[in-house]
């Protein structure tokens, strides 16, 4: 069986091994570790492992630089990041988010805790088997074809406006993972400063009710935003 592999970017020696130590005690993760952000650009281009462990304070380039370029780039833009992060301020998490990390651990964490985060993400980032048609989503309820820009639930069609959609489709295409209003405002509305993060919330109102059982699939994350849970 092949093993899943796990990055694990850390400038303090103490606390990688202890990561490393910890995932690889099961027998079927290798952990790898580096110690800059630099080392971890590096690192991920001949093979992207499974998932990364970023500390946000890195030295040079930082881990919310680190994840801002590893989203960017096509070849890891779909792996799960865990962020480190020693400061408990909601403005970092909300950062971490932002910039595309699937989940954040506040240090000092326990390494069962963290372990336990690093599953659920890896359980979260499988792919569905036989559904690789990524512009078409079929879930419990909801069947989207965002070529088509068709939408259905429980096998009727909705109507949806194409902010509606837009929303939708980016909510859905980054499913299980909390998407903050500004990052929701820059990624469906463009850049537009005049809009306010409040039309989210009214977007996101309506949009819950078009869809009937699957607007509760839309959940509201208090102080953070929105997630399209499965
Ligand atoms: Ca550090």
């Amino acid at each position: 069986m092949q093993k899943t592999r796990v990055l694990i970017v850390e400038d303090e020696q103490d606390i990688a091994g202890l990561i490393k130590h910890t995932l690889e005690r099961g027998g079927d993760t290798r952990a790898d570790v580096v110690s800059s952000g630099d080392a971890a650009l590096k690192a991920v281009l001949d093979q992207p492992p499974d998932l990364i462990i970023l500390d946000l304070n890195l030295p040079v380039i930082g881990g919310l630089e680190v994840c801002r370029i590893l989203r960017a780039r096509p070849g890891t833009s779909r792996v799960p990041i865990i962020m480190l992060t020693a400061k408990t301020s909601e403005s970092d998490r909300v950062n971490g988010l932002d910039v595309g990390a699937d989940d954040y651990v506040t240090k000092p964490f326990s390494l069962r805790e963290l372990a336990a985060r690093v599953r659920a993400v890896l359980r979260r980032g499988k792919p569905e088997a036989g559904a690789p048609d990524a512009a078409v989503y079929r879930g419990k309820f909801l069947v989207a074809d965002f070529e088509a820009v068709a939408v259905s639930v429980e096998g009727q069609s909705v109507r949806l406006t194409r902010r509606e959609f837009e929303l939708l489709k980016y909510l859905v295409e980054n499913r299980n993972r909390v998407l903050s209003r500004d990052r929701l405002l820059e990624r469906v509305w463009g850049y537009d400063r005049l809009i306010e993060t409040r039309s989210v919330d009214v977007h996101v109102g309506r949009l819950r009710g078009k869809l009937g059982p699957v607007g509760r699939q839309i959940e509201t994350v208090v102080g953070l935003g929105y997630r399209f849970v499965e």
